[in-house]
Order: structure tokens, then C-alpha cells, then sequence
């Protein structure tokens, strides 16, 4: 375990299992040479990447235990290549993902923090909050990413009355949702846009200058995927010179480094990576994670594999 999880999960996970806190140690890599011999699963996690140079420095690797549905940081397909599955955590987060999502959403349209603000410095002593050009009414969300995450935000926002359409790379017949087969038609199509697709090389920068653009003066850009998804620059420039209305980020590039061109506009609400991150549900994360390995070790295969790792073995 290179990072340190709950420690409700570390301890169920110590009942089970040898756990080796790589943490702990003064000298990690010193630690790690004594154990690679030995290790046969890794629980990681966003900060604690697995790259292809690690997964070969351990020879008994069998499995990589990923805390999170996004694996981003886990070289999947080098895992493939050694013969090493890699499992995450999908389902038991859609829920609170998606509140989240439309909390987002709200807050950055309505300016809830700015409001916040405004009241904790004295200023509606002297005159009322001013009325916020943003609002839900008569909005169109452009989901990008209609998964599993993306369908539950698709049904609240729905019962707030939003139209909705979406954008994946492929459309999905059952779906009463308009599909648009690129983002940019997308973008020209909706006033809002809610990003919720896998991070990594696929998706990087897909949100760029020219979707900005498309998106108008009254767009409103809420990302709950991966910092990488977005063009940060470009975003900060978007929003300054007015080309949109809003964002609402939980997260970034480079967490926890949120790039003072971001924090210091008016017209954005930054979240630092909530998304999933209530006890319930990390707890929840925790145990789907042990899940795994325990199945794995008891010879039952794993319980949520990636795609890149199928289980049976393709
Ligand atoms: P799913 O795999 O269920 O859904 C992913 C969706 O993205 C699918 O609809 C897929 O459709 C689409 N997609 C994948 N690649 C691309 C691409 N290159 N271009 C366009 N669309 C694409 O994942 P989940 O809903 O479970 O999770 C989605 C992501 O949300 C995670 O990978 C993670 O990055 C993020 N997340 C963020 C959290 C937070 O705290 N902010 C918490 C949990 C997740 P298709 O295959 O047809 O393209």
C-alpha cells in the first residue's frame, strides 16, 4: 500500500492480508526493494500512480487494486501486457458523484459560494445580493460521458427540468437523450456542459479553445472528471474575457495545485475533488476494493475488473 486509505479499510484489510505501509517508511524505495519479491497486490490510488516500471519491479504481482472508478493513473494496458488485473471501484460511487454534479451545477449558476461570501463580509447590510445573470431555467446539459456516473446525473437534472443530450463515442440506442458524435457539435448544441469521462491520453485537452467557443457567453463548463479533460489556460481565458458565463470544477490537472488563474476569477466555484468523498461512500470505495482481493485470493477471480484487463482472460 504506497498511500494510506481509510483506516477503517487498512484495518480490514490487515485481517486479510500482509499489509506493508510503504508510507511508514523512512526510506520507501529502500522498503520497496526489500519487498518486491514479495508482493502479489497493490492498493492504489490517484496519488499513488502504478506506471509500467513498477509493475515490473514486482514479479509476483498478480492484481492491482485501484481505489476509485477512474484509473487514470493505473498503466492498465502495460498491466495487460505483464498478465496483471487491474480492478476499481465502479457503481458504489454514482449516487454521490452525481449529487455532487448537480450541486456543482447550481452553486455555479446561482453563485452559492459568492453569495456565501458576500453575507460573511457584511456587504447585505448594505444592499441585497445583485441578481445572478445564471440560472437553470431553460438550460440544455450536454453530458460528456453518458456511463454510469453520467446517467445518474442525467435523471436528477431531468427532475430539475433541464433538456439534456450527450456525447460519448458511442451512441447508445437505449437512451432518450439527443447524441452528438463530437464534442464540438455538442457544445454548439447545449449552454451547458457536464464532463464525466475517464481521464488519461484519450480524453486530454478535449475541452479546448475551440468547444469554449462553441459553448457561448452563456455557457456554463461543470467538470467532475479529470483535471486533464480540460484546457486549463484556455478555460482561465474563456472565462476572463467573458466567451462563457461559469465554471465549476472539482478538478484538476495537477492536485492539489489549482493554477491561480482559476482561483482568481469571480466566475468560477472550485471544489477540491469531493466528488465522491463523504465517509458513506469512501467506505463503501474501501470495500469494494478489499472485495477484490479477497476473490482474487480465494481463487474466484476478481469482482470488477477494467476493460483493459477482462476477467475471464480474453
Ligand atoms: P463509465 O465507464 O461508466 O462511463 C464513462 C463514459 O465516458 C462512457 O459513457 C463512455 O462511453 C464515455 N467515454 C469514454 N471515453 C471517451 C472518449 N474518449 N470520448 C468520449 N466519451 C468517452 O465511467 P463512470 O461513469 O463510472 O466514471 C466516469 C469518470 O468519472 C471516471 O473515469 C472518473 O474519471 C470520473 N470520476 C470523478 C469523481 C470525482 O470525485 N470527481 C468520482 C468518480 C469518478 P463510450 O465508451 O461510448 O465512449
Amino acid at each position: 500500500m504506497p498511500r494510506p486509505l481509510l483506516p477503517q479499510t487498512i484495518a480490514a484489510l490487515e485481517r486479510e492480508f500482509t499489509v506493508h505501509k510503504l508510507w511508514e517508511a523512512k526510506d520507501p524505495d529502500a522498503a520497496m526493494a526489500q519487498i518486491a519479491g514479495l508482493v502479489r497486490f497493490i492498493a492504489a490510488g490517484a496519488h499513488a500512480p502504478v506506471d509500467e516500471a513498477l509493475i515490473k519491479a514486482l514479479p509476483k504481482l498478480e492484481l492491482v487494486a485501484n481505489f476509485g472508478v477512474g484509473y487514470d493513473s493505473v498503466d492498465a494496458a502495460a498491466a495487460a501486457r505483464h498478465g496483471v488485473v487491474v480492478t476499481n471501484t465502479p457503481d458504489v460511487l454514482n449516487e454521490e458523484v452525481a449529487d455532487v454534479a448537480l450541486g456543482l451545477l447550481i452553486a455555479t449558476a446561482r453563485e452559492f459560494p459568492q453569495a456565501d461570501r458576500y453575507l460573511r463580509e457584511g456587504k447585505w447590510l448594505k444592499s441585497a445580493y445583485p441578481l445572478t445573470r445564471g440560472t437553470l431555467r431553460g438550460r440544455t446539459l450536454g453530458i460528456v460521458g453518458l456511463g454510469r456516473i453520467g446517467k445518474a446525473i442525467a435523471k436528477r437534472a431531468e427532475a430539475f427540468g433541464l433538456k439534456i443530450a450527450y456525447h460519448s463515442r458511442r451512441r447508445q440506442a437505449d437512451s432518450p437523450y439527443a447524441y452528438y458524435p463530437t464534442l464540438l457539435e455538442l457544445a454548439e448544441a447545449v449552454d451547458t456542459l457536464m464532463l464525466i469521462v475517464p481521464g488519461g491520453a484519450e480524453t486530454r485537452n478535449m475541452v479546448n479553445a475551440e468547444v469554449l467557443k462553441a459553448l457561448g457567453p452563456n455557457g456554463i463548463l461543470i467538470n467532475m472528471a479529470r483535471g486533464t479533460v480540460v484546457d486549463e489556460a484556455a478555460l482561465a481565458e474563456a472565462l476572463a474575457s467573458g466567451q462563457i458565463l461559469a465554471a465549476g470544477l472539482d478538478v484538476f490537472a495537477d492536485e492539489p495545485n489549482v493554477p491561480a488563474s482559476l482561483i482568481g476569477l469571480a466566475n468560477t466555484v472550485l471544489l477540491p475533488h469531493i466528488g465522491s468523498a463523504s465517509v458513506h461512500t469512501r467506505e463503501a470505495m474501501g470495500q469494494l476494493l478489499i472485495d477484490n482481493l479477497v476473490s482474487w485470493r480465494d481463487g474466484k477471480g476478481p469482482l470488477t475488473p477494467v476493460p483493459e484487463t477482462p476477467w475471464p482472460r480474453a
